[in-house]
């Protein structure tokens, strides 16, 4: 059996990444955090393309309930290990810096960057003992090109590109790649509110992007076709920032 784990697998690009790696053979781990029905139908999607999965909650952002959860899994896994990581889950909460409250700061940079490190640091050890990995981090066109409203966001996700380039740096010799993803519009519960019909004219390809698209991008990045790229950033963003 070789294992996935997808965190932020219940909605979303998460779930389009879980049913594509299901669909390469993968048995996947989809992390969700409070809703367990999006993440049983992420399961039946993953049944219905054939693949296998199950479930495991946890908040990426809180480090004590991600180790344990993690533990839990390998304890009852002996001699087996997850070989590629999505690290997915993310939120925003916009604001402009001028009334921006602290915890619109630090909610937003402690899924995304202390939740990069919560996961990754466990499932690194077996990937590199095995000499085989694939580290896939969801950041975003926003930490590339910086977005009014979201300094919160963009800092975190540029950090996101930071760390990637530093780890794949420290275990490129182990055989684990470690890459980002920087989606821009992507069609998702996260894009609800905006105002689809002025910024689809900023897009050069005139449309938002689906979830289908990046888990593509995803499966290609997790196959061991994918070996000699590592430590990059790839956009898949219609155009929108180049
Ligand atoms: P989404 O539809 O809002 O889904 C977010 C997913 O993350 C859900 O599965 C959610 O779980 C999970 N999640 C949130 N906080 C979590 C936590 N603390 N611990 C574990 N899981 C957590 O978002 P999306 O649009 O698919 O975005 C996925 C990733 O792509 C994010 O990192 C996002 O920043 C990035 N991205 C998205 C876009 C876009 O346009 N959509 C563009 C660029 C980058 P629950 O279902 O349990 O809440």
């Amino acid at each position: 059996m070789k294992y996935a784990l997808v965190t932020g697998g219940s909605r979303g690009i998460g779930r389009a990444v879980c049913v594509k790696l299901a669909s390469m053979g993968y048995h996947v781990l989809v992390n969700y955090v409070s809703n367990e029905t999006e993440a049983d139908n992420t399961l039946t999607m993953i049944a219905e393309a054939g693949g296998t999965g199950e479930k495991i909650r946890f908040d990426v952002g809180n480090a004590d309930e991600t180790l344990a959860a993690v533990e839990a899994w390998q304890e009852a896994h002996e001699g087996e290990y997850i070989e590629v990581l999505v690290n997915n889950a993310g939120i925003r909460k916009d604001n402009l810096m001028l009334w921006m409250e602290s915890d619109e700061w630090f909610k937003v940079l402690n899924v995304t960057l202390n939740g990069f490190y919560n996961v990754t640091r466990p499932l690194l050890k077996p990937m590199l003992v095995k000499k085989f990995g694939r580290i896939i981090n969801m950041a975003s066109v926003s930490g590339l090109m910086g977005m009014q409203g979201q300094c919160n966001y963009s800092a975190a996700k540029g950090g996101i590109v930071a760390a990637t380039k530093a780890l794949a740096k420290e275990v490129g010799a182990k055989g684990v790649t470690v890459n980002a993803i920087a989606p821009g519009f992507i069609q998702t519960d996260m894009v609800e509110g905006l105002d689809e019909a002025e910024l689809k004219k900023t897009i050069p390809v005139k449309r938002f992007g689906k979830p289908e698209e990046v888990a593509a991008l995803v499966g290609f990045l997790a196959s061991k076709e994918a070996g000699y790229i590592t430590g990059d950033v790839i956009s898949i963003n219609g155009g929108l920032y180049t």
